[in-house]
């Protein structure tokens, strides 16, 4: 009987185990972290294990719940943990960690009497203030009838059903005809996300930094070629995606190119992607120079319905440079060495457009 006893607490045993881990792996969350000095990442959940990296002040991190003070977070392509303490701003990804990364929208608050502004995306959240009626706001949908904002500088989120989007139908409209004798090519340079936008969030890296680098890089080699360059951002700072495609368009450049970097639940997906929605030619060129890189992992080109492409009235592409979920992708994309190497493809790509 002793043996049946043991063996049947066994059994629980590694039950409970399972069941822990489920409860730990269940869900993925979004939060920011809010310390005054860099938060340390350690390689244990407790205050006794090694710190393998830092994280700045209102970075915006995806984490596992844990049961115990610290939640887990994937820095550096490992595994690591922070104090709970220190990060808020909680919201569930289930929406959005499949359909890749978040791009923010511009709307208009359509409420006679005003929209609440609340501390989380719930009814019951504590409520910060109030957007009045007709107010044009830049939002990230999240999919669950609540979209987050910026508000007084901190995180807000309001209901969407009082908003109206400011999208319009997905209408080609053509492309204007340039003047025969040009006077040169110019190239706006789009740095996707920034400020409080931080993009796809993975393997320790923020999807604003890494496309920023990727643009300077761009910058530098097209405009040594005496090529024009604009730039949408040059900072860190926001720019709502209606900003960024006005630019293009009232500057009628001969390229408006943004530049991505691309997440997906598998982190065995890979690759950089050329996306379009009216003209396939700038597109095609710029994917067929990225092919010939010997690093250039191409997953090809896209007819995509974004924003930044359907509004656009001059020759529009978007690049996703990689996967910032895959591991060699997240390395490569930290190296000079891509950067230059997407770069000069891109300037090789606009020697035959011009
Ligand atoms: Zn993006």
């Amino acid at each position: 009987m002793r043996f049946f006893k043991t063996v049947t607490a066994l059994s629980i045993i590694v039950l409970l185990l399972f069941v822990t881990y489920e409860q730990v792996s269940a869900s993925t969350n979004v939060g920011v972290v809010q310390s005054d000095a860099p938060l340390n990442v350690r390689d244990l959940p407790s205050e006794e294990g090694s710190i393998i990296g830092k994280l700045e002040p209102g970075n915006k991190i995806e984490y596992f719940n844990t049961s115990t003070d610290w939640v887990k977070i994937t820095y550096a392509g490992q595994v690591g943990y922070v104090s709970k303490a220190f990060i808020s701003g909680t919201i569930s990804t289930e929406a959005t960690s499949t359909a890749g990364h978040v791009e923010s929208k511009t709307g208009v608050v359509a409420s006679t009497g005003g929209l609440n502004v609340r501390s989380g995306p719930r009814q019951s959240e504590s409520v910060l203030g109030q957007l009045a009626n007709g107010t044009q706001i830049d939002y990230i949908d999240l999919g669950n009838d609540w979209a987050q904002i910026t508000y007084n500088g901190a995180i807000g989120f309001i209901h969407t059903e009082y908003v109206q989007s400011m999208v319009t139908s997905p209408t080609v409209t053509p492309i204007v005809n340039k003047p025969t004798a040009k006077q040169g090519f110019k190239v706006v340079l789009d740095a996707g996300h920034g400020g409080y936008d931080s993009g796809a969030v993975a393997n320790g890296l923020l999807e604003k930094h890494v496309v920023k680098a990727y643009k300077d890089e761009l910058k530098r080699t097209l405009a040594a070629d005496g090529i024009e360059v604009i730039e949408t951002r040059t900072g860190d700072e926001f720019v709502s995606l209606s900003s960024r495609v006005n630019q293009a368009n009232q500057a009628q450049a001969d390229l408006f190119l943004s530049i991505h970097a691309n997440s997906f639940a598998d982190p065995n997906v890979r690759g950089f992607e050329t996306h379009y929605y009216q003209s396939s030619k700038e597109a095609s060129a710029i994917n067929k120079e990225i092919r010939r890189l010997n690093s250039g992992y191409t997953r090809g080109i896209y007819q995509s319905n974004f924003q930044v492409l359907r509004d656009s009235n001059v020759p529009a592409v978007l690049i996703e440079v990689g996967y910032l979920t895959n591991a060699d992708d997240a390395y490569r994309m930290q190296t000079n060495q891509h950067q230059q190497e997407v770069s000069e493809a891109v300037r090789r790509a606009v020697q035959q457009l011009k």
